[in-house]
């Protein structure tokens, strides 16, 4: 529409935009525009975007109906989404008429945007990679969904209080959110507990459910906006809602109880979001919250595939469901029991359905993670759903029995009912037709050794798939500036085609185009120290190197090796006031987990250091360190555009792939890193001489691992500058009033004391080859031009870390999507 507006189309479309933002604040709030305050303009623009958004929503479904191609439907119990409205604007054709029609209206697009509540319905990268996949599938014109749950309350605010974290429920529905649709019309009822109850007759089984208890599904609908093609998918989340029953004169105390326990229920199992990351909380209610979307987002997958079509059997020829991790493998035992009890398919057409329907993603091999559920819970909790896994798995051993005749160790590591549990991992890749790590170091250690013995009996379903990240949020949105240049350098491809930024390389040596860049880098530092100013009321120089690290906080990202390193550094400043030093801030972000005691005393730990070193007035403000409060997508965009440095600094074989560095590097910061998750593909694309690597391979780690033979307390024994750093955690230099505070990192690095294993995360054996690594960051800062070079290789090379290339790969490989036109 839009791409080809003239000048008239142009006045026309900017006059009926700005008519609808006047006329929400009349219809909403029964006053004019530049009364209201700024939350309900950005309630009103929101509402105007989301009317042009709409035209395109409907005719989007049109074409997907009339294409009716194969739909791949992303199921993930968390999308890390952020806000919505900045980047709806950017993804529509009519951005530029928008823009300015708000700019006329007297309004700063960015304080409106600032009003926007982050949609924080994941934890870290697993939440934060779904909805970077949305935006790539709808840019891509792939028809699909994203399907998960509508929390009310989602990752929670963090507050720094005295140093320490502390957690406040995010209400981010408190207010109307004006970018869904609640779609009734949709409800579906799912059942938890009771009994199975078998008919016979006409010579067959029929499984039904007894004294079950039952909550309504209820879809909201959130716009998706592909890039400037007029596509809008869909992102359903779903919440609970009791089933009222209204026929009073039966409420005899039975059935009195009853309704308020499935009232309870329902309001129980989309309340929160488990703030856990990377590790598995074998809550009933954590199950409950799986079985529900699954259950929701299968049967209305079904109903909406039996519209148009009527065999059952076919249903794989239209649907393709992803299980973003195990969360969402109930799919397996959901589609089974949909397929059997509701639509009457024998189990080996039920089986062949639903195996050619699922595919699994990998993205942990921590042991910590891996999703067991007991059988006592799972039987009890999901009965039905409970006797197929149990023969899915009886079947499942007698293939492996007859593969591996005798040998009772492959039954015990591939079994998916085994020593009382069920192992969604193992349902997953026994029924899945694909199994996809996330980076290729990590899909092979997937195949080498945590998923050996599968990977051995079906090598044909494994396959890898590098994350990605989209530019349109990273770079076109959250550094506007960068943005602009690469643009006036080599066009707007890169917009949807990321490796054609690759073009900017021929002005790696070129002064002035290394200044413009560098000068952007410092604009963008200029912006975070004002957001640091604000937020933490710390001064910190943009001329200083901008070290950062962002990301959760868990032991194995070893944040604790970066904030023992800052305290090395001081020491050795302190020590030698006259040696030469290029002035750092050390910038970190990380909400811990509210349960995970040592992560919680880590972020006291950086503070307590952040106290001490910024307010030494001896060193002249040679290191500062910041401790960001509540880091989230909205201030990650602003913060990987102020980076020159990217801390990538995870035990090697423990971080899947990461996609935090592919975000720095698309913002031109380089990294310091092991050689884990993705580093390793990102240093082969930016070159080694562009990165700073230190530390053991995964290969080290895992012998170690495999073999023993580390210990720490040598490494304390032998190395005095660890050994000062590490006394300074107990003598009471950076917690006077409690020199016992930090105690228990200390034992969790010397003793077996915290974790059943001295520093299991190898942070000593990897400390003088990480301070070395800073040293050459700090000799390269010294030479402008050769950082400035070394910066823009990074964008320039950073081509195949978009998501629209993961996503390219899925098509290809796993869901065999057809492109859709969408004309309006
Ligand atoms: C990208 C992102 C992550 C993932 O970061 P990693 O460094 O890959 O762990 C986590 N949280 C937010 C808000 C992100 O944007």
């Amino acid at each position: 529409m839009t791409k080809t507006m003239d000048r008239i189309q142009k006045e026309e479309f900017k006059e009926e935009f700005k008519k609808r933002v006047k006329d929400q604040a009349k219809m909403l709030y029964r006053k004019t525009l530049d009364e209201v305050s700024d939350r309900h303009k950005f309630v009103c623009v929101a509402y105007a975007v989301k009317d042009i958004v709409i035209d395109q929503w409907i005719a989007t479904q049109k074409a997907y109906d009339e294409a009716d191609g194969r739909t791949v439907y992303y199921l993930s119990m968390e999308f890390l989404m952020g806000r919505a409205l900045g980047n709806m604007i950017i993804n529509l054709s009519s951005r530029d008429e928008i823009k300015e029609s708000i700019e006329e209206l007297g309004l700063d697009l960015n304080v409106i945007e600032d009003q926007e509540p982050d949609a924080a319905l994941g934890n870290g990268g697993l939440g934060r990679l779904a909805a970077c996949f949305l935006d790539s599938l709808a840019t891509l014109n792939y028809p699909a969904y994203g399907c998960g749950i509508r929390y009310k309350y989602g990752m929670f605010q963090q507050k720094i209080e005295n140093g320490y974290q502390k957690e406040i429920p995010e209400d981010w529905l408190r207010h109307i959110n004006p970018l869904e649709i609640k779609r009734e019309e949709y409800a579906c009822e799912v059942r938890f507990g009771g009994t199975v109850k078998i008919d016979h007759r006409d010579g067959r089984d029929y499984y039904g459910q007894e004294g079950y208890q039952a909550v309504m599904a209820v879809p909201y609908d959130m716009p998706i906006v592909g890039y400037g093609n007029n596509v809008v998918n869909t992102l359903r989340i779903w919440d609970a809602e009791p089933i009222v029953h209204f026929n009073l004169e039966e409420f005899d105390k039975g059935s009195y109880m009853a309704a308020v326990e499935q009232e309870n229920l329902a309001k129980t199992i989309t309340e929160v979001l488990y703030p856990n990351d990377n590790h598995y909380a074998g809550k009933e209610l954590r199950l409950k919250q799986q079985y529900f979307f699954v259950s929701a987002s299968l049967q209305t997958a079904i109903k909406k595939y039996l519209k148009k079509h009527d065999d059952i059997k076919k249903l794989h020829e239209k649907v393709v469901f992803q299980m973003n991790d195990t969360h969402p493998t109930l799919t397996v035992a959901e589609l089974m029991r949909l397929l059997m009890d509701v639509y009457y398919l024998e189990w080996d057409e039920a089986w062949e359905v639903t195996t050619k329907c699922v595919a699994y993603t990998n993205h942990t091999i921590m042991a910590e993670a891996l999703e067991k559920w007991p059988i006592e819970l799972f039987s009890r909790l999901l009965p039905r759903c409970y006797q197929i896994v149990e023969e899915i798995n009886r079947r499942f051993c007698l293939e492996i029995e007859e593969k591996y005749p005798g040998n009772y160790d492959k039954i015990a590591k591939m079994a998916i009912i085994y020593d009382g549990q069920v192992k969604m991992a193992n349902l997953a890749i026994c029924a899945g037709y694909s199994v996809n790590g996330v980076a290729k170091l990590h899909t092979e250690i997937l195949e080498k050794q945590e998923l050996k013995d599968f990977y051995e009996m079906m090598p044909q379903k494994f396959n890898n798939k590098t994350n990605g990240i989209t530019q349109r949020r990273f770079l076109l949105h959250g550094n506007p500036l960068l943005a602009e240049w690469v643009t006036n350098k080599v066009g707007d491809d890169w917009i949807t085609d990321l490796p054609k930024i690759k073009g900017i390389e021929v002005y790696v040596d070129d002064k002035k185009a290394q200044a413009e860049f560098m000068n952007i880098k410092y604009q963008n530092k200029v912006r975070l120290a004002k957001y640091i100013k604000e937020h933490n009321g710390v001064d910190v120089d943009p001329r200083s190197i901008f070290d950062v690290q962002v990301k959760r906080l868990h032991e194995y990202k070893r944040q604790l090796l970066n904030i023992l390193h800052v305290m090395y550094l001081y020491n050795q400043v302190k020590e030698h006031p006259d040696m030469e030093f290029t002035p750092r801030t050390f910038i970190f972000g990380a909400k811990a987990a509210a349960g995970y005691k040592i992560a919680k005393l880590t972020i006291k730990l950086i503070n307590s250091v952040a106290d001490v070193i910024n307010n030494d007035e001896s060193i002249n403000g040679k290191i500062k360190v910041v401790f960001i409060e509540n880091y989230r997508v909205s201030n990650a965009e602003i913060i990987f555009a102020a980076a020159d440095v990217s801390e990538q600094i995870s035990t090697a074989s423990k971080e899947a792939s990461g996609t935090g560095n592919m975000k720095f590097m698309l913002n031109g910061a380089l990294t310091l890193g092991t050689m884990d998750g993705a580093n390793v593909e990102i240093v082969e694309e930016v070159g080694k001489e562009n990165a700073f690597i230190f530390g053991m391979s995964s290969d080290e780690v895992i012998g170690y691992e495999n073999n023993g033979g580390y210990d720490p307390m040598q490494i304390f024994n032998s190395d005095m500058d660890i050994r000062k750093v590490l006394m300074q955690l107990i003598n009471g230099f950076y917690s006077p009033d409690d020199p016992e505070r930090f105690r228990p990192i200390y034992n969790s690095l010397l003793t077996k004391e915290e974790t059943g294993c001295a520093d299991r995360y190898f942070i000593l054996k990897d400390f003088q080859s990480y301070a070395e690594a800073q040293r050459r960051v700090e000799a390269a800062y010294k030479d402008e031009a050769g950082w400035a070079k070394s910066a823009m290789l990074n964008v320039a090379n950073v081509g195949k870390f978009t998501s629209d290339r993961t996503i390219e790969e899925y098509v290809r490989d796993i869901w065999h999507l057809e492109k859709v036109k969408v004309e309006l």
